[in-house]
């Protein structure tokens, strides 16, 4: 091999090499620590985690508040949506464009709507759908309103005409199972109550008819409702981030069970418990 090759090709090589090597490191080393993002509707649900962040710092885009900073030495973004289907996916959408996180937890508060699940329980979101969004029949004047035969309508079929959106399909988001899985793992360290997996239904309505709320449960099979996390989860999968939604029981008007607000800071150590744990796994590998 002539002596120029050797003294000033194959030295220039092995810096591109080392230069690609070092960008790849880069990277990887960032795409490994992008944040988990945790969604809570009201200050009330978003207080004590923000307590629980380390290094925090804020920002604020119109309305929606978003606290950065660590767990365990882990970005961990802390998200104050504001209540309803139409602050969480904002707040929701923001974040992914803002952040690139790796995961969104959307957690809070939730009314049951089957007896057996009593206020201070927690249902991990095996599944979460929009309750508020549906077809209804053909009335005339004077012809009534019958709510009850109204069919549930998929939104995100909106690509579709109208004539083509089939009413009675119900859109379900699946939980993230590697989420699902740690939420799971935590549940023996929560004493206040039990952890189940369920269908958390969302849509910005209140249901204090024990009637509707046995009717949505036999449409949807809802195990608890509140007002945001569809909504999120809907934004999620749309940027295909890993998503779950976790209630915490705080009233139950199915089995006569008031609203306790101490329920609120019970579902926000759960929730820290489970990422801490998420986050170790993630820095693990
Ligand atoms: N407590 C207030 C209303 C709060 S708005 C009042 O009665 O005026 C409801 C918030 O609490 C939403 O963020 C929603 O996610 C949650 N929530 C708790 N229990 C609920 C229930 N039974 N139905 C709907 N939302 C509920």
């Amino acid at each position: 091999m002539p002596e120029v090759i050797v003294q000033k090709i194959i030295p220039s090589a092995l810096f591109l090499l080392n230069l690609f090597l070092m960008c790849e490191i880069e990277v990887h080393a960032k795409s490994a620590q992008r944040p988990i993002v945790i969604q809570g509707a009201m200050p009330v649900e978003v207080d004590q985690l923000i307590q629980g962040l380390e290094k925090v710092k804020k920002e604020k885009y119109g309305s929606f508040v978003f606290y950065k900073g660590e767990i365990n030495r882990y970005p961990v973004i802390v998200s104050k949506t504001g209540k309803g289907m139409e602050n969480a996916a904002a707040a929701t959408a923001i974040a992914i464009v803002k952040y690139h996180p790796i995961a969104i937890i959307n957690q809070g508060t939730s009314g049951g709507h089957v007896p057996n699940i009593h206020v201070f329980d927690i249902v991990v979101g095996k599944r979460v759908t929009n309750i508020g969004s549906f077809k209804t029949e053909i009335r005339g004047k004077n012809q009534g309103i019958t709510p009850t035969r109204w069919m549930p309508m998929d939104l995100t079929a909106s690509e579709e005409s109208e004539e083509e959106v089939k009413a009675g399909q119900i859109r379900y988001f699946e939980g993230d199972q590697a989420l699902l899985v740690n939420a799971m793992k935590v549940s023996n360290q929560y004493h206040k109550g039990k952890v189940v997996e369920g269908t958390i239904g969302s849509s910005d309505v209140w249901n204090n008819e024990v009637d509707r709320i046995n009717w949505l449960n036999s449409l949807f099979g809802t195990s608890v409702e509140e007002m945001e996390a569809a909504s999120s989860a809907q934004v999620a999968e749309s940027f295909q981030v890993p998503f779950l939604g976790i209630r915490i029981v705080s009233n139950n008007i199915v089995n006569g069970e008031k609203y306790n607000p101490d329920t609120e800071t019970a579902g926000q150590s759960y929730v820290y418990k489970l990422v801490k744990t998420y986050t170790y796994n993630l820095t693990e590998r």
